[in-house]
């Protein structure tokens, strides 16, 4: 009995380091390619932003009144999805002449909303840019930024000259008024813009991004909001060849508040192996069915996710989240004005 015991054991040691050496091998394979080939698609979970007081200290009364602590665990906020749309549509009653909203259908049970800032140039030259917010539940902040970033353009006669704005606010509102990734039929809507994978409210979402586009021509510029453990801000691309825009606009950036490689050196994985780092701050990943993908499908040169470093202190994440989408909006509008004077 001892004897068969022994051989039993040894039958499932052999087998499972037989098993880890393989999977291991799978991972140093993938790995060498570094993510070109990758096939394996990592889940990045998010983390809710840590409530305290130091975290807190540093947010006007007016912004901390969009986020809540979460009723399930007092450690963590969420943001707080009626006070933030009220915000969204007392802003858009304020500016009636640049700003309007309107409910583009409900899903889920929620209903979902298109904000436009108008274009304060008659010309057929003026360029689209789409924005987007709250596809990850567990990712408030990129609500809170979206109303800092609307109050920037509203004062810059510059960017309202060049570009039209359609932003797509609290996209996943059951994930955000819970805490959770993915919506309420469980799905990760950023992976849900592809054949075999569609939500209903990824369907909705894509049927107004693709009547905008048809009836109005491509947009310019897709950023899609986000949040991802870390301490360094990034941005993902949907292509390795993007003229430098997101370059340029990183440069704006402190190095310090930007994701780097483990030993600063590039091309590099992140240390997480979930990006492939070109630059700091500038990734690339091969999710299908991202809500980015989805704009490049449709025609949008530029399309970028940007994603919030949720380890930092709470005022950080959302100043850093809006500085950097101003940085782009900054850039590619000196890029298009220098464009139409070479024109002349
Ligand atoms: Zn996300």
């Amino acid at each position: 009995m001892k004897r068969f015991l022994l051989i039993t054991l040894l039958y499932i040691f052999s087998s499972y380091s037989f098993s880890l050496s393989s999977s291991f091998a799978n991972t140093e394979e993938s790995t060498s390619l570094l993510g070109y080939e990758q096939t394996y698609e990592k889940e990045a979970y998010g983390q809710l932003p840590i409530f305290s007081a130091t975290n807190i200290n540093n947010i006007s009364n007016k912004d901390l009144q969009l986020i809540k602590k979460s009723t399930t665990n007092d450690k963590n906020y969420l943001l707080n999805v009626n006070k933030t749309t009220k915000r969204l549509k007392e802003l858009v009653a304020k500016h009636p002449d640049m700003l309007s909203i309107s409910n583009i259908g409900s899903a889920e049970g929620e209903d979902l909303y298109k904000i436009k800032i108008s274009s304060t140039s008659s010309s057929n030259q003026i360029k689209r840019i789409a924005i987007t917010t709250g596809v990850h539940g567990n990712e408030p902040i990129t609500n809170v930024a979206l109303i800092k970033i609307i109050e920037e353009i509203i004062h810059r006669s510059d960017l309202q000259k060049n570009y039209e704005f359609i932003i797509y606010p609290l996209i996943n509102s059951y994930g955000l008024k819970n805490g959770k990734r993915r919506s309420k039929t469980c799905k990760d809507l950023n992976r849900s813009f592809t054949d075999g994978k569609w939500s209903q409210i990824s369907t909705l979402l894509a049927k107004s991004i693709r009547d905008e586009t048809e009836n109005n021509g491509p947009f310019e510029i897709a950023l899609d909001l986000h949040g991802a453990i870390g301490k360094g801000i990034f941005i993902i691309k949907a292509h390795d060849n993007d003229k430098k825009l997101a370059q340029e606009a990183l440069k704006f950036m402190n190095i310090d508040n930007l994701l780097k490689s483990k030993d600063t050196t590039y091309p590099a994985y992140t240390s997480n192996e979930t990006y492939f780092l070109h630059s700091p701050g500038e990734a690339v990943s091969f999710n299908s069915g991202t809500l980015k993908s989805y704009f490049d499908k449709l025609g949008t040169p530029f399309c970028y996710t940007v994603e919030y470093p949720v380890s930092r202190p709470l005022d950080k994440q959302i100043t850093l989240l809006t500085q950097l989408v101003i940085s782009y909006l900054n850039v590619s509008s000196e890029r298009f004005d220098n464009d139409n004077l070479n024109k002349q």
